[in-house]
């Protein structure tokens, strides 16, 4: 998909709620940043956890058939020589000579309409040529003219692991991980050896991974640190077609299961394949702070590619044996992979609402209820009243045992209910004069409707627990 998309306000209004609500801030700020890293505040790491923990209990917890994985970022790193990443894991660059600014050719090509998916570097610069004689070709920075020709820009990062000299060469190069399912090809053996699983059987992860990617400036969308949620189906040839159509069902019904509209999601399938698969299809959301479609998660058929790579490369045995059918073959493999930052950034563009509240206008983050970062909030109603403040911390105290809870005392009510609001807390409960001097119960607000209504405090858990379902 084209990067050049037009990023809207909302896409502002997002970047700066999430900075002021303590989401997500650009990654050392206060040097002056490092493009394509973010920090996640706060929020940011609860919303991510229940994402996270969201996908691992709808890919292993509720299955029989699919084990948890959490390897080491570094590896040998001949695997990724054998993966084919040490030669040809890269994008195509374009420099603008006047205000160095660093372009993804493909993406300055398909903004024009110019498919360049996987395209060679001489069909990329034909068809920049193309546009430089039209004078259509752009700096997307300075608008500048002076671009540079195409060429392949390695996306590995390299690090010097446990080398006993500083410098990099081809003899002490150890890469951080592109993607996390290298790790999950490393450890089929073991997997297989100790658990025994017979196939199909699958391997999921939630990890770091390192591109050096061209153009990071897309807020979380492309960093050049992110996280990946990765599952590696492992099976027989005979039932690729049977297991590749059941996991694009389950991925697609799992957005819908958490609440995005089934007009926001659309299959985007790939013409052009790499070698040694059969199938790539990639789940896209509409993210209306870019205007438009793009990637969130990539489910691909890759043949039986990865285990022979790294068995030709290592030497190791990664054939199975069928004992029903006395078959020994090298199993095939299909993946499901999403990027746990661009999700969370679906989730708060999906999430996002303005509208009129008692006359007032206010933003809120209508999360799913089991994806909200907090799930209640306890106000006393005014902050210098002793009793009131006594009665919220004992709920509170109560209620963060069992759910996400905050305590709140800080400025008016209004306010408070607003802040909560920018954090997307489903439900907010306020102990009034009432509640302690009439034994009146608590006012539980709703943040959807803004309605309010009065529980039981005995009666509080079971009700938002209910509610929370
Ligand atoms: P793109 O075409 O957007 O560069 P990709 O096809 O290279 O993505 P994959 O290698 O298939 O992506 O990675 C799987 C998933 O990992 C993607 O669907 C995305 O959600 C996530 N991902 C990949 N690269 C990044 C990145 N630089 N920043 C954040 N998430 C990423």
């Amino acid at each position: 998909m084209a990067e050049q998309k037009k990023q809207t306000d909302l896409m502002e209004k997002l970047v700066s709620l999430a900075k002021r609500r303590g989401f997500i801030y650009q990654g050392s700020e206060i040097y002056g940043g490092l493009p394509g890293t973010y920090d996640y505040g706060h929020y940011g790491v609860l919303l991510k956890d229940n994402i996270r923990n969201a996908w691992l209990k709808h890919m292993v917890q509720l299955r029989d058939d699919v084990y948890g994985l959490d390897s080491a970022i570094f590896m040998h790193p001949q695997t990724w020589v054998a993966s084919g990443h040490v030669g040809s894991f890269d994008d195509p660059q374009i420099d603008c000579r006047t205000c160095k600014n660093r372009m993804r050719a493909d993406h300055v090509l398909e903004s024009f309409n110019v498919s360049a998916d996987k395209a060679s570097i001489e069909f990329i610069n034909t068809e920049l040529d193309k546009l430089r004689s039209t004078k259509k070709l752009k700096c997307t920075n300075c608008g500048g003219v002076d671009l540079t020709p195409a060429r392949r820009f390695s996306l590995m990062v390299k690090s010097n692991l446990g080398s006993p000299v500083d410098t990099l060469t081809e003899e002490n190069v150890v890469y951080l991980r592109p993607e996390t399912c290298g790790g999950i090809y490393l450890e089929y053996k073991n997997t297989v050896d100790s658990l025994h699983p017979k196939l199909p059987f699958g391997i999921a992860q939630v990890g770091k991974a390192f591109r050096n990617e061209i153009a990071a400036r897309q807020f979380i969308f492309r960093t050049r640190e992110f996280e990946q949620m990765e599952m590696q189906y492992f099976l027989d040839p005979k039932d690729m077609d049977k297991s590749y159509e059941m996991w694009k069902e389950i991925r697609f019904n799992w957005y819908l299961a958490h609440g995005i509209n089934k007009e926001s999601l659309r299959w985007y399938k790939h013409e052009k394949l790499a070698h040694y698969a059969s199938q790539a299809f990639d789940i896209e959301y509409d993210y209306k702070c870019f205007g438009g479609f793009k990637e969130v998660e990539g489910i691909h058929a890759r043949g039986n590619w990865d285990l022979s790579q790294h068995s030709k490369f290592s030497g190791a045995d990664l054939s199975y044996f069928n004992e029903e059918t006395k078959e020994r073959f090298i199993p095939h493999i299909m993946e499901t992979s999403a990027g746990l930052g661009r999700m969370l950034l679906m989730f708060l563009d999906h999430a996002y609402t303005e509208d009129e509240l008692g006359g007032e206008k206010r933003v809120y983050l209508k999360f799913p209820k089991e994806l909200a970062p907090v799930k209640v909030a306890v106000f006393p109603l005014l902050k210098n009243k002793p009793q009131l403040v006594e009665k919220a911390r004992e709920i509170y105290k109560n209620l963060r045992n069992d759910f996400s809870a905050e305590f709140d005392d800080n400025g008016n009510i209004g306010k408070r209910y607003r802040r909560q609001d920018e954090i997307g807390t489903p439900f907010c409960v306020t102990v009034d004069f009432d509640t302690v001097e009439k034994n009146a119960g608590v006012t539980v607000r709703d943040r959807d409707s803004g309605k309010q209504e009065r529980v039981k405090i005995e009666e509080l858990p079971i009700y938002l627990k209910n509610k929370l379902q």
